[in-house]
């Protein structure tokens, strides 16, 4: 076994992952990085809580 120390290692800086390669971490980003996919929109929740007193 080989181990070889202080390789180079790219991370994908939106799921911190990391990868051997530039190139896989590029095609990384563009298809497979779960980070990517759009989420849905969360529609913002106004809680209407207690009265509020205007003075
Ligand atoms: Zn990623």
């Amino acid at each position: 076994m080989i181990i070889i120390k202080n390789q180079t290692l790219y991370q994908c800086e939106d799921c911190k992952k990391r990868f051997m390669s530039k190139a896989s971490v590029k095609r990384h980003q563009k298809k497979y990085c779960t980070a990517n996919i759009e989420p849905d929109p969360d529609p913002i929740v106004v809680d209407g809580g207690p009265g509020v007193d205007y003075l």
